[in-house]
Order: structure tokens, then sequence, then C-alpha cells
């Protein structure tokens, strides 16, 4: 897994002075590296009971639905503010670089669900922390947060404690 590194480029300043951005797009581009990186997160599960898959705007819907797919279970956005339709509930969070907030259909996961929430990158956990507040709030059960990319010195696992974190490559 460690030669999927050399795809992913880091974009020093973006998007804010300070952050270097982890670029996947480098990565996606490459047919069999987007192949490996799908199947590894997807195989983790396998078997897992998984009835949804919640992948987080804007680059969880990337990797999220590809999951969905090879897990035979459905996929759930889990949105910018203002974005889905119908009736939503929501959570604000500290990101790396601001406040934001996400919303997902109040009817979009059943009591007892088994959720695995999906997204490019963990940094401070504050995004997937407010996803599994979510999954929680709408009664799933949460299997666990997959990640393509950990910041580990971030210790955004530190804000996900008791819940099941997995990335494939680390920082
Ligand atoms: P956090 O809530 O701090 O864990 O931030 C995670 C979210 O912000 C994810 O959706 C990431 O895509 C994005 N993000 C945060 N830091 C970076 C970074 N250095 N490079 C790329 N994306 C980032």
């Amino acid at each position: 897994m460690q030669d999927l590194k050399t795809l992913i480029r880091d974009v020093p300043d973006f998007p804010k002075p300070g952050i270097i951005f982890k670029d996947i797009t480098t990565l996606l581009k490459e047919p069999e590296a987007l192949r490996r990186v799908v199947d590894a997160l997807s195989e983790r599960y396998r078997g897992g009971g998984i009835d949804q898959v919640l992948g987080i705007e804007s680059r969880g819907f990337i990797f999220g639905p590809l999951i969905a797919y090879q897990l035979g279970c459905g996929f759930v956005p889990v949105r910018k503010p203002g974005k889905l339709p119908a009736e939503t509930i929501a959570e604000t969070y500290q990101l790396e670089y601001g406040t934001d907030r996400i919303e997902m259909h109040r009817d979009a996961v059943s009591a007892g669900q088994k959720v695995l929430i999906v997204d490019d990158l963990l940094a401070t956990g504050g995004t997937a922390r407010a996803a599994a507040n979510l999954a929680a709030r709408a009664g799933a059960r949460i299997a666990g947060l997959a990640f393509v990319i950990e910041l580990e010195f971030l210790k955004g696992r530190e804000k996900l404690a008791g819940l099941d974190v997995f990335s494939l490559l680390r920082y």
C-alpha cells in the first residue's frame, strides 16, 4: 500500500496558508490504484452485514458509492448545509480550517441498520465525529469508519474513541 502514497499529491497552502492538502485526484486517475484502494477498503467489511455506506461530501462521494457497490449495500449522502431536499438532521463541528455543518436526510437510515462511514481523509476527526453523531441519532449501529488517508499527527482517532477506525495510508 505504501507505493500508493507516491500517487497522492501534496499541495502546500491550499485551501489556506499552512495547510498541506492531500490531493487524491492524482491517485483516482490511475485505474489500478483506484481499484486497489476500493478493494482494500471493501474487503475489510465484506460479510460484515453492512446495510448502508454513509459517504461524507465531497470526497466521501467518490469512494463511498464504489465501496457500497462492492458490498452490495446502499449509499447515503451526508451533505453540506442546504443541499438535501427533504427533512434533515444536522451536526455542527470544528474543521481543521474553520467550522462547518453536515446534514443527512432524517429517513435515510433506519433504526438498527448497520452503517459504514466513509471519507477520503481523517484529519482532526471533527467531520467524522459529526457523521457518527448523525448515524447514532438515527439509531444506526456504526460498524466502522473507513478512510483512504489518515493524518495521524492530528489525532483524529481520539475524537472517535470507541469506534472502529480504519485507514489505508497513514502520515
Ligand atoms: P477533519 O474534520 O479535520 O477530520 O477534516 C476532514 C475533512 O476535511 C475531510 O473531508 C477531508 O477531505 C478534508 N481535509 C482536511 N484536511 C485535509 C488535508 N490536509 N488534505 C485534504 N483534505 C483535507
